[in-house]
This record gives C-alpha cells, sequence and structure tokens, in this order.
C-alpha cells in the first residue's frame, strides 16, 4: 500500500492499516506536520475510530492540555472581540444526543498530526517527510509510483499494490487522473492568519471557540486555539480585489489588533494562507487501483467541522476493504462498494456545512423555528448517517439518516456498556479487525455458523453473546435492536451492522451472506 498524503487523513489511513495488517509507505512532501490550524474539534464518531485504534486516551490526554484556558467556550458575535456578546447555542445538547462511548473532542490538527505521527512511528510505520510523489503509473498487476527526496533531485521508484490518494484539496493524482466533481461556488473568500498574542487576562470569564466580528475595517471569524495566547483570525476578502501578497504580516497584524478592538496588543503573525467555502466532491472515488480519501475526495466549508472528521470516515470504510482484498478473502470488486458507501455521506456533509457558512444557522438545532428546513444535525451528519444501497444514486445524493440507532441495516451499530467479568465493554468494542457477531441466547448455533463461515471466507468472525459471555445489565440490547432472543447483528469492523437476523441472517446463511458481501 502506498498512501500519498502525511496529512490527518493520511496518518489515519496508516494506522488503520496497520490495524488490518498491512504494511504501508506513506510519502509526505512537506518535512513535518502541518503548521496551520485548521480542523479544531474531533466528532465523536471520529473518537470511536480512534477508541478501537486504541489511541482514544492519548487523544483525550492531549486534547486535555490543549485548552490552556481550560475550556472550549461558546459563540460570540461584535463589532470587536473585546465588545462582542456570548450567543445562545440552541443546538449545542444535540452533539451529544446518540450514545456513544466516546466524545466530542477538542484536538487542534497541528496538535493532532504530531500525535499521530508519534503512534505510528511507534507502531512501526514507514512514514516519510520530505518525499513526494512525482508520478503514478498503473499497470494491470500494479501501482508504480516515482517519489522523489525533496531538494536532493534523488528519485525512486516503487511498487504498490494500492494507493490511498490523500493528497489534499489541490489532489495533483485526482488531476492527473481526469477526475471531475460536483462543484459549488465559494460565498466567502477568507484569509487564515494564525497569530500569537497573550490575550489570557482580556478573555478571561469570556472565553469563546468562535467570535464574528464586523467593523467598518474587517469582517472575520476569529477562532481559539487554545483560549489564551494562539488565535486565528480567518478576515473576509475579495479575490477579484485583492490576493494573499495583499496581506503581508503587518497588515494582517493591524487588523488582528482592529478585530480584537485593542491597539496596544503584541501581535506575532505566524502562518497565512488562503481558503474559500466552495464545494468539490469527486465524481469518482475509485480509480482502478487508485482510491481517493479526505479532502482529495470532497472539500467544503469548515463550518460545522465534517471535514476532517469525514475523511477519518473515509480510510475507516477503506482499510479492512483492502486488507480484505489483499489478503485474498475478497475480490477486488468490495472496493467498489467504498464510493456509493461513502461519498453520499461527503455531499450531506457539504451541504451541511454550506448550510452553516451562514453565522444565524451555525448554531440552530433543526426542526427548531426559524431553522432551514435542510438542515440535520450534527450528529445525523456525522453519526446516524445510513450506508444504503448504490442504486438510483447520482452525483449529488446525500445519505439517508436514521433518527435513532437501533442496529438497521448499514448504520453504526448501536453503543450500550455491557460487562464481561469485571470489565465495562461498549457494544463497539466488540467490532473489528473482523467482523463481529451479537448474538443473543442461542449462542451455540450461532458460534458453529461462525466457524462455518470463518473456515469457507477466511474471515475472522468473533462470537460474542449478549446474556452468555456479556452482561447486558439493565436488559436494553432488546429493546435497542428490536432484536427477539435467538437474535443477532453481524457487524462489519468498521462498526456498521451488514446484517440483522431477523431480516436475512441466520446460523444457516451467515456463510452465504458473509460470502456475498465480499463479492
Ligand atoms: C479554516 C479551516 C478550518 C477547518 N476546520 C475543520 C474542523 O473543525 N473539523 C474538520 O473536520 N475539518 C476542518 N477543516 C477541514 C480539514 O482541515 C481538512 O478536511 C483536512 O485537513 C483534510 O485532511 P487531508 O489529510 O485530506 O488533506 P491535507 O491536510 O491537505 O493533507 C494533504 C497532504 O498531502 C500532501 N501532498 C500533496 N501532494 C503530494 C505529493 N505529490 N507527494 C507527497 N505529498 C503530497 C500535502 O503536502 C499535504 O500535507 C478545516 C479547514 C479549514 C481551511
Amino acid at each position: 500500500m502506498l498512501i500519498v498524503g502525511g496529512g490527518v487523513v493520511g496518518l489515519c489511513a496508516a494506522l488503520l492499516l496497520q490495524y488490518h495488517g498491512l504494511d504501508s509507505v506513506l510519502v509526505e512532501r512537506r518535512s513535518g506536520p502541518s503548521v496551520l490550524p485548521r480542523s479544531r474539534g474531533l466528532h465523536a464518531r471520529t473518537s470511536e475510530i480512534f477508541r478501537q485504534l486504541g489511541i482514544e486516551e492519548q487523544v483525550q490526554a492531549a486534547s486535555a492540555l490543549a485548552l490552556k484556558a481550560g475550556e472550549f467556550g461558546g459563540y460570540r458575535m461584535g463589532p470587536t472581540m473585546l465588545t462582542s456578546i456570548a450567543q445562545p447555542i440552541p443546538a449545542k445538547a444535540e452533539h451529544f444526543e446518540t450514545p456513544s462511548p466516546s466524545s466530542f473532542c477538542f484536538l487542534p490538527q497541528v496538535e493532532l498530526e504530531p500525535l499521530l505521527i508519534d503512534i505510528a512511528r511507534q507502531r512501526g510505520a514507514d512514514l516519510r517527510f520530505d518525499t513526494e510523489l512525482t508520478t503514478l503509473r498503473s499497470h494491470a498487476d500494479g501501482i508504480e509510483a516515482v517519489i522523489a527526496r525533496a531538494g536532493s533531485g534523488l528519485q525512486r521508484v516503487i511498487g504498490a499494490d494500492y494507493v490511498i490518494a490523500a493528497d489534499g484539496a489541490n489532489s495533483g493524482i485526482r488531476n492527473s487522473l481526469g477526475i471531475t466533481g460536483w462543484e459549488l461556488p465559494p460565498t466567502h473568500h477568507y484569509i487564515n492568519v494564525f497569530f500569537h498574542a497573550d490575550l489570557a487576562d482580556r478573555v478571561a470569564g469570556r472565553t469563546f471557540s468562535q467570535c464574528q466580528i464586523d467593523n467598518d475595517i474587517v469582517h472575520a471569524l476569529m477562532l481559539s486555539k487554545n483560549n489564551t495566547d494562539e488565535w486565528s483570525l480567518h478576515i473576509e476578502y475579495d479575490p477579484n480585489e485583492e490576493t494573499l501578497a495583499d496581506y503581508p504580516p503587518s497588515r494582517c497584524a493591524d487588523l488582528v489588533r482592529e478585530a480584537i478592538g485593542a491597539g496596544d496588543i503584541d501581535v506575532e503573525v505566524l502562518v497565512r494562507a488562503v481558503w474559500d467555502t466552495g464545494v468539490h466532491v469527486a465524481n469518482t472515488y475509485r480509480h482502478d487501483r487508485v482510491l481517493l480519501a479526505g479532502d482529495a475526495a470532497h472539500r467544503h466549508s469548515p463550518s460545522g467541522g465534517f471535514g476532517a472528521n469525514t475523511g477519518i470516515g473515509d480510510v475507516h470504510n477503506l482499510a479492512w476493504k483492502l486488507a480484505a482484498v489483499l489478503t485474498g478473502r475478497a475480490k477486488p470488486a468490495l472496493l467498489d462498494t467504498y464510493e456509493p458507501e461513502r461519498r453520499p455521506q461527503a455531499v450531506t456533509g457539504a451541504r451541511q456545512a454550506r448550510l452553516r457558512t451562514d453565522p444565524q444557522t451555525r448554531f440552530q438545532k433543526a426542526g427548531a423555528p426559524g431553522a432551514p428546513a435542510e438542515l440535520i444535525d450534527m450528529e445525523a451528519v456525522m453519526t446516524r448517517y445510513r450506508y444504503l444501497s448504490p442504486a438510483g444514486a447520482d452525483a449529488t445524493s446525500t445519505t439517508g439518516h436514521v433518527a435513532e440507532l437501533r442496529g438497521q441495516r448499514g448504520t453504526r451499530v448501536p453503543h450500550l456498556w455491557l460487562t464481561r467479568g469485571e470489565q465495562r465493554i461498549s457494544t463497539l468494542d466488540l467490532c473489528g479487525p473482523g467482523f463481529a457477531l451479537i448474538t443473543d441466547v442461542d449462542h451455540a448455533a450461532w458460534a458453529d455458523a461462525a466457524r462455518r463461515a470463518e473456515s469457507e471466507t477466511g474471515c475472522v468472525v468473533a462470537v460474542h453473546g449478549v446474556g452468555h459471555d456479556l452482561v447486558d445489565i439493565d436488559g436494553a440490547w432488546r429493546a435497542i435492536t428490536g432484536l427477539h432472543g435467538g437474535g443477532a447483528l453481524l457487524v462489519r469492523p468498521d462498526h456498521h451492522v451488514a446484517a440483522r437476523s431477523d431480516d436475512d441472517l441466520s446460523p444457516a446463511t451467515l456463510a452465504s451472506l458473509l460470502t456475498s458481501m465480499l463479492v
């Protein structure tokens, strides 16, 4: 496996492939992690993926240190940061409505990426920074990639079975393959100014996550990185009139002071970059042996925090499929399920992010008076989506989503705390790296069926018995899933329900269902 791009998505791909027993080489043209703060929030669904990788605690520990002021804060609006007023956030509670063993986690990308690099290296990943992919050639039996060491002119050719193109929004791989996309033009253009300014005393008692600032000189969104001395100011600009070159550090520092509302502050501009709210979702996620993931596959406005989180979901979906194909347990056609499962989710995220570019809509609760009818809540976008049959999907199809996770086919398995001996475990902990069969009494019949399915398919099918080896303290499993005694759920390595016993799953059909799933 070759991974091109060592951003958050490429790094997660390396960890996930490793989890599934695959070696990979990751090439990244930068010399280290990104220094540009972009993503700050990890949705609970992403934390669940980190939990499966066994890195959730490390990420949460880093998160606890990231916010020096101790709290994430809310949303404020005003002519300056200092005169801004806290706004109510009606949608806030919705973030935590879907039961999960994990939670939303604040960890800026600039701190997450170095952590992922460390963990991946400790686990033996081959991460090559200062290394650029220059050419990709596809053959019938593999990929030939030319990689170059930055600044040395030295080139090497390496072979790979498949390539994950996690090479970002301007993906050279996507462009070289001529893959076009569904696009929406930008509504806003911004200069992202990451700066250092000690504002600890000035924000004490009124920390914030986002502060919308509008005065005669600057229209901007100020985002906190640690709510004390590192911040980003996203300054609106008109690309028909100006470029990044018109915003040298000295001008940016002046605009930062205007936005804060204090001319006496020491401001050190650390990095500047441009971005816009335009949407691009690739029309094709798979081209032969190349699979697009992350921003290479979908790019949209950050409002809602769906971008990196969706990218991590992409590689979670992909890694077990690649492992099944590369170990001969599945046919390459299994990889064709990647696009119909993940692309609608990206379109949903893009549409929902677009709605949230409007500050009035950003924090509204879906269905509340005055909220746009199309607005769906964040957890529906990030956790309660449903992989549907590809039949009938077109370029702008969005995901289906469910009101509650009840073990519906195609949804993330519902979370329930169970006990095994002294241990408290989530139903999500039962999943991966193989398939999980969560049964409810009649355990022996299912266990026999699982052994037969394993020998026919080569896939691991771990059987977990609620009421057998697992205690469901509150007796909730049947109520949540609607399954009766003797029922079972077959769950994929990526936590998604593949089959239910009140549909076509039975001890007699398990092996054939699994075989048909692996195409
Ligand atoms: C202002 C802002 C705020 C955001 N906030 C959030 C948020 O809160 N939550 C969220 O989920 N998302 C957020 N996003 C989006 C998020 O930052 C992106 O979705 C995420 O960074 C995409 O990660 P990636 O790994 O796909 O791409 P990137 O981070 O762009 O990484 C791609 C990497 O590929 C490398 N590369 C490219 N070509 C080659 C090559 N030929 N050879 C070797 N290396 C190559 C690049 O150097 C780069 O490091 C935000 C974005 C912006 C602009």
